[in-house]
Formats: structure tokens, sequence, C-alpha cells
């Protein structure tokens, strides 16, 4: 049990929080991970490719 909270201590929030933002949408503009088009969120889809983001 002493590990894994060592474990959890090292998990960062901030860090885990921009490895789950793969489109950020809080930026002013965005791009499509898939075709590269850009856009602006709050778009939920790639109006180019139609990929769905979150
Ligand atoms: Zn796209």
């Amino acid at each position: 049990m002493l590990v894994k909270r060592q474990w959890g201590s090292e998990l960062d929030p901030e860090a885990l929080a921009r490895a789950n933002r793969a489109v950020d949408l809080d930026a002013e503009e965005a791009d499509c991970p898939a075709c590269g088009a850009k856009f602006k969120p709050p778009v939920r889809r790639c109006p180019d490719c139609g990929l769905r983001f979150g």
C-alpha cells in the first residue's frame, strides 16, 4: 500500500490534465489531429473530415 501511495504522489494533476486533453478546447484555435484542419472551439466536430471530439 505504501508503494501505491508513493506512485500516486508522483502523478502531477496538471500533467494528467494535459495528457487527457488531446484537443485543447480552451485555445482560440485548435487543429484536427486527423487532418490538421483548423477550427474554433467549441466546435465538436472537424468541419473538414468530420472527426468528432469529446
Ligand atoms: Zn479533421
